[in-house]
C-alpha cells in the first residue's frame, strides 16, 4: 500500500517525532500552518474518522493522551487546536486517520 504515514511508522520516509509508543506516532508537519505543528496518527493505517468503530475506537483515547502528553512536553499553556480532516469536501489529503495539533498564534473560528 502506498501509504505516507505508514512509510514515516516503517521509517522509509524521514520525520521529525516529538512523541512514540507501541500504538501512537506524532511529528511535525512538513508545512506547518502555525508555529507548533504536529500531525499525531495511530502506527496501524485507519483510512479516516468514518472508519472508527467499537472495534478500533480505543485508539482514539491513545491518541488524545498523546496530544495532551505534547502539549505539556512543548509547553502549550496558551491553548492548542486539535484538527481531523475527513473525506474529500473535509479537506483530507493523506487517507491515513491523523490528528493536527496547531499551537502558537490565534487561531481562527469558524475556520474557512
Ligand atoms: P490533511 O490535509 O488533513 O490530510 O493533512 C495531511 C498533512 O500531512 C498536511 O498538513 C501535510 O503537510 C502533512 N504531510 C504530508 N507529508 C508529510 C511528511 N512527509 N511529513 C510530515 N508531514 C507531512
Ligand atoms: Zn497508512
Amino acid at each position: 500500500m502506498d501509504c505516507i504515514f505508514c512509510k514515516i511508522v516503517k521509517g522509509e520516509i524521514p520525520s521529525q517525532k516529538v512523541y512514540e509508543t507501541d500504538e501512537v506516532l506524532a511529528f511535525l508537519d512538513i508545512a506547518p500552518q502555525a508555529p507548533f505543528h504536529a500531525v499525531v496518527i495511530p502506527k496501524n493505517h485507519i483510512e479516516s474518522a468514518a472508519d472508527i468503530s467499537p472495534e478500533n475506537s480505543q485508539i482514539i483515547a491513545k491518541i488524545f493522551e498523546a496530544i495532551s502528553a505534547i502539549a505539556k512536553e512543548k509547553d502549550l499553556k496558551a491553548g492548542f487546536r486539535v484538527v481531523n480532516n475527513c473525506g474529500e469536501q473535509g479537506g483530507q489529503t493523506v487517507n491515513h486517520i491523523h490528528f493536527h495539533v496547531l499551537a502558537g498564534r490565534n487561531l481562527a473560528w469558524p475556520p474557512g
